[in-house]
């Protein structure tokens, strides 16, 4: 599958498919460097792939720290200072090969460097079908999550599929989280197909017609950032689920996309409590089926509600002093809202009760 995204201008493709990373070729610049950057775990899983697809290119390789320690910024620091040694110019191009992490700090060095170079997204995750998509890029603070930043668009994104195969179960279940909320944000007939298709981990760990839902997820995510690529609007309700999601996923370390379909349930918690979109009887079968995929819910147990809070607090969406969390009021239909410091509490107690 071959998309191609509908901006004014700057438009880039998205090549979805096995064996998609042949299709680099056409994107490498002659006479120019191109330099990969590659998540050091992937690289050890895929090495002699990786090498068959660009073995007669004149590409230099680094290695980088797998997953998120690469987004830090003395990581950042000495990455820059490498690349730079590198004499590249202008017309160089970098291409990340990882997760959704490397996709954040190498488009953040490619947003940067020179004040502004090419990029190529290689997807390695499940996940990264939503970090590769939409121009975010970005490092972390000691005080918190993505908040150094820009928004770069990268030249292509080239997803080969065949790189999923080695995803262990809780990176499939933190990508299949981001699919979730793209399905929740789309419509609800598409929840129900992905709980149909993947009714528990081991059908999901299979990963059969991943790649309907990936395009169902990349479709999704366009639409809402083609329309409002810098946030002004509609592009928080991509932020389902992350308020909660990331206070849970910063203090307990579980995985993005785990800590985020938490969030959803959260999320869900609220909406009923105000009598919008959900009620028992939806929040029981989320639950069930988050028990099915094996969610890390007993995290829940030990985790301190008020450092959630404090968290919640910091999120660059918020107004003011209140937080604003994306809730849901109908099929497909989302509102932003100043949540208080009293429902979040009820929430988590009753999140704690309905989960043991
Ligand atoms: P990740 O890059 O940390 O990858 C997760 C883990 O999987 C890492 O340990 C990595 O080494 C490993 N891995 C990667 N590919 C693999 C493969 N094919 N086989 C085996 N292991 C593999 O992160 P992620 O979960 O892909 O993405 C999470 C990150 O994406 C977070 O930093 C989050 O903030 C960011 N994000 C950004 C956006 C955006 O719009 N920019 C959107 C969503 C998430
Ligand atoms: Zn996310």
């Amino acid at each position: 599958m071959i998309f191609e995204t509908t901006y004014n201008d700057n438009n880039y493709p998205i090549i979805l498919k096995q064996n998609a990373l042949a299709e680099i070729n056409h994107f490498l610049k002659e006479n120019e460097q191109n330099i990969v950057l590659i998540d050091q775990d992937v690289y050890r899983f895929h090495k002699d792939y990786i090498k068959a697809n660009l073995e007669n290119q004149d590409i230099k390789f680094i290695t980088i720290m797998s997953g998120e320690a690469c987004k830090q910024m003395s990581y950042f620091e000495s990455i820059s200072e490498k690349i730079l040694s590198l004499n590249i110019n202008r017309q160089s191009q970098l291409i990340a090969i990882g997760g959704g992490a490397t996709g954040d700090f190498v488009g953040f060095l490619a947003a940067t460097l020179l004040r502004g170079i090419d990029f190529i997204q290689v997807p390695t995750t499940l996940l990264a079908h939503d970090s590769a998509i939409g121009g975010k890029v970005g490092i972390n603070a000691s005080v918190g999550k993505n908040l150094i930043g820009a928004f770069h668009r990268p030249r292509a994104v080239i997803y080969d599929l065949n790189f999923l195969n080695t995803l262990p179960h809780t990176e499939i279940r933190s990508g299949f989280g981001e699919v979730y909320k793209h399905a929740i944000l789309n419509s609800e007939t598409d929840t129900w197909h992905l709980m149909d298709q993947y009714p528990s981990i081991r059908e999901l760990s299979r990963l059969e017609n991943i790649d309907t839902f990936l395009k169902m997820g990349i479709e999704t995510k366009l639409k809402i950032v083609i329309e409002d690529e810098f946030e002004g609007g509609v592009r928080k309700h991509l932020n389902l689920g992350h308020t909660f999601g990331h206070g849970l996923e910063y203090l307990t370390k579980i995985a993005h996309g785990e800590a985020v379909m938490i969030g959803i349930l959260f999320q869900k918690i609220i909406n009923k409590n105000r009598n919008l979109f959900d009620n028992q009887e939806s929040i029981h079968i989320f639950i069930n089926y988050l028990k099915e995929l094996g969610y890390p819910l007993s995290i829940i147990n030990n985790a301190n509600i008020e450092l959630i809070f404090d968290y919640m607090k910091k999120d660059k969406k918020n107004i003011g002093q209140t937080i604003q969390m994306v809730l849901q009021e109908g099929e497909a239909s989302f509102t932003i809202e100043s949540v208080s410091k009293d429902e979040v509490l009820d929430a988590f107690i009753e999140l704690k009760s309905l989960i043991n």
